[in-house]
């Protein structure tokens, strides 16, 4: 009995596992909050490369990642467009 309750458990980690892969490919497809940028990008407006390290400058980019410009100050996303206020 215990191994039947092992093996449930286990399958509904699988699940939660497989669903979560999805929506960081889904992400990364449609280049949304979830998604995982691995390529270099740079600064909308000035084309400054993306540092390797990256402090976030405030909530949204310790989250969903992006950096603000040192060149010109421009805050751009992890897929470097230009976030608007
Ligand atoms: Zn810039």
């Amino acid at each position: 009995m215990e191994i039947i309750l092992a093996l449930a458990l286990f399958l509904i980690f699988l699940i939660i596992l497989a669903l979560g892969l999805v929506v960081v490919v889904l992400g990364t497809l449609k280049k949304g909050k979830m998604g995982i940028n691995l390529a270099k990008t740079g600064c909308a407006q000035c084309g400054e490369p993306m540092p390797a390290i990256r402090k976030p400058a405030n909530l949204r980019q310790a989250l969903w990642g992006g950096w603000t410009c040192k060149q010109c100050g421009t805050e751009n996303d992890k897929w470097g467009r230009q976030i608007r206020p």
